[in-house]
Order: structure tokens, then sequence, then C-alpha cells
């Protein structure tokens, strides 16, 4: 695959991360355009197609204006994998930022990331055997595909890392499958498994 000189890019901004064990850090989020998953719940289908062409020095320096904040930047879509961001990744591990990405996992690229998580979607929660080793944590949205066969094959494949059951978007509903399959988890011994959450819902921030 040759290297990619523009990339499409949704948009960069800077927040708390929301989610997960980093939870509450300073992060600079540089989403990604383009997913080909398209799952229902979505909370960012504005990045399915929507986004602008950038150059890398561009994108460089957008997410310069946020340097003094934090060195953590969060590549993140729509689904960052998709296009060939390695010259970017290169170019921020030179400058010294610390690199987290979100990916549904489905391609794998070998980068130097300081923190990966990964959210196999639904129906068929497929990803890239490479992130196995690789994951720091995982999320998985819960929504009607999801069920305890599920949570058991990933918590198990993924044992050395946590499994959060994130709710949708933070629904009532959908927290009450989360706690109710968490429930179970426990009742089955699965030891990695996490109530998640999303305080950017919460607090109603980007
Ligand atoms: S994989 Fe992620 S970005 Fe893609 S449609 Fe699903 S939730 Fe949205």
């Amino acid at each position: 695959m040759h290297q990619q000189n523009t990339l499409k890019i949704s948009e960069i901004f800077f927040s708390a991360q929301g989610e997960g064990l980093r939870v509450g850090e300073p992060t600079i989020f540089v989403r990604f355009a383009g997913c080909e998953v398209r799952c229902d719940f979505c909370d960012t289908k504005y990045a399915w197609n929507e986004g602008e062409e950038e150059e890398i020095k561009t994108i460089l320096k957008k997410i310069e204006k946020f340097k003094s904040l934090t060195k953590w930047v969060c590549i993140t879509g729509g689904e960052p994998m998709l296009q060939d961001i390695s010259e970017l990744v290169k170019m921020l591990k030179k400058q010294g930022y610390l690199l987290h990405l979100e990916t549904n996992g489905r391609i794998f690229r070998q980068l130097p990331f300081d923190w990966v998580t990964i959210s196999p979607k639904p129906p068929n929660y497929i990803f890239a055997k490479e992130y196995v080793n690789l994951a720091k944590e995982v999320k998985l949205v819960v929504d009607k595909y999801l069920s305890m066969e599920i949570i058991k094959k990933i918590s198990w494949k993924f044992r050395k890392v946590p499994v959060f059951l994130q709710p949708d978007s933070m629904k009532r509903g959908s927290m009450k499958k989360a706690y109710y399959l968490w429930k179970k988890g426990m009742e089955s011994k699965i030891k990695n498994l996490k109530l998640g959450y999303q305080i950017q819902k919460i607090y109603r921030i980007k």
C-alpha cells in the first residue's frame, strides 16, 4: 500500500478522554473520516463520510496548537486504520507525542502506539489477531447483539486486559443490560469484565 500525503480528517479537538482506563486524561483527538462498519449505535455518524483531505503538515500544525496542554493524542474515527496513517504516526512520535489508537480492530498496521483500545463491533465482532497482544483494553458496546457467549469468547481472548461493557450512549435500557451482563459475568468468574461508561455523555462535552 503506497503512502498517503493527505489524510481525510473529520475533526481535531482537545478534550478529556471519556472512556476506558484513561478516562479523564487531557487528550488531543484526531478523528479520521470514514468507516465501513456502520453500527446502528454509532455516535460519530458524521465521520462516516464528512471530512477534509488535509496534508500531514497541516494536521501536525492543528495538533500543535494544543501541545502545551497534553502530550496524548487519540487517533480515532470513524475508523482510523482504513487510511495509511504511518507517516503521521512517525512524525507525531518524532515530536514527542504519546499515541492512543481507538480502533474496531478489523485492520492491523504495525505502528508504534503507546496505548491501543480495541472495540470489536457487531454483528460479527471480528478483529485482527495481532491485537490480542497489543490491546491495553477492550470495549464492547451493549446493544441488541451483545450476548454472554460473545462476552465469554472475547474476555477469554483478551484475558490479560480489562474488557469494558459500554452502555450505548449511556441510555437507560443499555445500562440495565450492561449491569445484567456484568453480574452474569461475575457469576461465570470472568475476572477482567468491567462496567464501562462514557463521561463525555454525562458531562455533555465532546
Ligand atoms: S465501528 Fe465505530 S465509527 Fe464505525 S460505525 Fe461502528 S461505532 Fe461508528
